[in-house]
C-alpha cells in the first residue's frame, strides 16, 4: 500500500439509507458508520448524506442544524447538518413527506422514496459546488446514484467523482442491483466467500471484472468492553474471565434467568429466512437438552414469524423459564450485554454475505457458532478442523462451525462448543482472551477500500 500513503487526501461522500446508531436496520447502518470512520481517521475527508427520517433518535446527533434549503422537483428540500460518531452527516428532508413515515423501510413506496432521495442528494451536491472524489452507493436503495450520475451528473460540475457500488446483500432489489452494477465505476460486496458465491448470479456475472470481495470491519471503538456503558466491568483480554462472569451475571439478573455458572448461548438476530429460523429454533431445544441457557434477541419484520417466535417464547418461558429468555425485539443496549455475558454466539445464518454478530461476539470474548456460509466462513475459523485455513490468514482457530442446513450439522458444532465448555474451562479461557486479541476492526479493510477508490480515480469516464 506504499503508493496509497503519497496520495492526497481524498473526498468521500457515503449516500445511504441507514446509519448506525441514528438509522440503522442491519449491518449496512453499521458498515457506513464504521468504514467512514476508519477512512477519515487515514486523514480522508467523509461526509454522509441521509435522508432525515421522523423516527430517527437525534439524541446521538452533535451539534444539529440547519444547513440550507433548495426547490426540486415540485418541492422543498430541507438540508439539516450534525455531527454523528465524529461524522459530518448531512440530512435531507423533503417537505412533501417522504421520510415522514414513522419507519426506514416498509412503506408501500419505498423504491420511490428512495429514488427520490438519490436524485435529490446529487442535486444537493451539485448545488453546493462540492467535488466529491468517490460517490459511495449502498444496497438497491441508493443503487439508482450510479445510474443517475451517469446519466445526468457526470457532464454538470460532478465530472471528477466516480461510483463505488457495495452490495450488503443480493436478495434485494436485484433488479436495482443489476442497473447500478452496469453503471458503476467499482463494485463491492462484503467478503471475499459471498463475491465468490454469487458470481454466477446474472446481475453480477457481466461485471466480475470490476467486482470485489472486501471483508468489512467493526468499530473497536463502539464495540468495546473496555468502554461500554451497557455492561457491568469494563474488561480486556486481561481480566475476560472476571468481566464476562460478571456480565452473565447481569444478564442472568436482568432477563429473570438462573444465576449459575452454565454455558451461556446468545443469538441477536433479525428473524427472516436467510438468518436460519429452524436451525436457531433446534439450537435452542438441544442447548437446553445440554444444560445450558439460551438467551435470544432478535425481531422479525414478517409478523407470521414473529407469531411463531412469541409462541415459542411463551412455551419456554413456562417450561424453561430458568434458563431461556427470547426477546422479540429490537435492543441495542441488551445487545452488548448479551454479547459480553454469552459464552457462545450462534449464526447459523443460510446465507450470509459478511455477518457483524460474529465479530461483534468476538470482540467481546464470546465464541462463535456459524454455518460455512459468506463471511463467516472468512472470519470463523473451526477449533478442531481449520487450523490451516486460520494460520493462512496469520491466525489461530476462534470458534465453532458446520456445514450442510439441516440440525445434524448445527449439532455437530454447538455439541462440540459445549462439551468442550464443560470439559475444559481453562482452554476455554484461553480461546476467549484468544477471539478477543484478533484484529476484526477496519484497520485492513479499510485499505483495500482505499486501494479501490484510487483504482476508480485513475479510470477514465
Ligand atoms: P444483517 O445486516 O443481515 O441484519 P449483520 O450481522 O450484518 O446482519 O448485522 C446485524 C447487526 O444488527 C449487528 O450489529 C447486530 O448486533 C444488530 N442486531 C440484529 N438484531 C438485533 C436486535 N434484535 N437488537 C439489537 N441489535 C440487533
Amino acid at each position: 500500500f506504499g503508493g496509497v500513503s503519497r496520495e492526497p487526501p481524498m473526498n468521500i461522500v457515503h449516500i445511504s439509507v441507514e446509519m448506525a446508531p441514528i438509522a440503522k436496520v442491519g449491518g449496512l447502518g453499521d458498515v457506513v458508520t464504521s468504514l467512514s470512520r476508519a477512512v477519515q481517521d487515514m486523514g480522508h475527508n467523509v461526509d454522509v448524506i441521509l435522508p432525515k427520517y421522523d423516527c430517527m433518535n437525534l439524541s446521538n446527533v452533535k451539534e444539529f442544524k440547519f444547513h440550507q434549503s433548495y426547490f426540486w422537483s415540485g418541492t422543498e428540500i430541507k438540508v439539516w447538518f450534525g455531527k454523528v460518531e465524529g461524522l459530518s452527516v448531512y440530512f435531507l428532508e423533503p417537505q412533501n413527506g417522504m421520510f415522514w413515515a414513522g419507519c426506514i423501510y416498509g412503506c408501500r413506496n419505498d423504491g420511490e422514496r428512495f429514488g427520490f432521495f438519490c436524485h435529490a442528494a446529487l442535486e444537493f451536491l451539485l448545488r453546493s459546488g462540492a467535488h466529491p472524489d468517490i460517490l459511495h452507493c449502498h444496497d438497491w436503495s441508493s443503487a439508482p446514484i450510479a445510474w443517475l450520475f451517469k446519466d445526468h451528473y457526470r457532464l454538470h460540475g460532478l465530472s471528477k467523482a466516480r461510483v463505488v457500488f457495495t452490495i450488503h446483500n443480493l436478495e434485494f432489489g436485484a433488479h436495482q442491483i443489476g442497473k447500478a452494477m452496469a453503471y458503476t465505476d467499482k463494485a463491492t460486496t462484503v467478503s471475499s466467500t459471498y463475491s465468490k458465491e454469487v458470481s454466477g448470479n446474472p446481475v453480477i456475472a457481466p461485471h466480475l471484472y470490476k467486482f470485489h470481495g472486501i471483508v468489512n470491519g467493526i468499530d473497536p471503538d463502539i464495540w468495546d468492553p473496555y468502554n461500554d456503558k451497557f455492561i457491568p466491568l469494563s474488561y480486556t483480554s486481561d481480566n475476560v474471565v472476571e468481566g464476562k462472569r460478571t456480565a452473565k451475571e447481569a444478564l442472568q439478573q436482568r432477563l429473570g434467568l438462573q444465576k449459575s455458572d452454565l454455558p451461556l448461548v446468545g443469538i441477536i438476530t433479525r428473524l427472516t429466512v436467510q438468518k436460519g429460523i429452524h436451525l436457531i429454533k433446534h439450537a435452542i431445544w438441544r442447548t437446553l437438552e445440554r444444560n445450558g441457557q439460551v438467551v435470544l434477541l432478535g425481531s422479525a419484520p414478517d409478523p407470521r414469524i414473529q407469531n411463531e417466535f412469541v409462541n415459542l417464547a411463551n412455551q419456554l418461558h413456562s417450561s424453561h423459564g430458568d434458563r431461556a429468555r427470547l426477546c422479540l425485539t429490537y435492543d441495542e443496549p441488551l445487545s452488548h450485554l448479551i454479547y459480553a455475558g454469552a459464552d457462545f454466539i450462534l449464526v447459523p445464518s443460510i446465507f450470509e454475505p459478511c455477518g457483524l454478530t460474529q465479530l461483534i461476539a468476538m470482540r467481546y470474548g464470546s465464541i462463535p457458532v456459524v454455518r460455512k456460509t459468506g463471511g463467516l466462513y472468512d472470519t470463523v475459523f473451526d477449533v478442531d478442523h481449520d487450523k490451516d485455513r486460520a494460520q493462512a490468514q496469520g491466525l489461530e482457530p476462534n470458534g465453532f462451525n458446520f456445514d450442510g442446513a439441516d440440525t445434524a450439522g448445527v449439532d455437530y458444532a454447538l455439541n462440540r462448543a459445549i462439551t468442550a465448555w464443560y470439559d475444559g474451562r481453562d482452554w476455554f479461557n484461553s480461546l476467549c482472551k484468544q477471539v478477543m486479541e484478533q484484529d476484526w476492526s477496519w484497520n485492513r479493510p479499510a485499505l483495500d477500500y482505499m486501494e479501490l477508490y484510487y483504482a476508480a480515480r485513475k479510470l477514465g469516464q
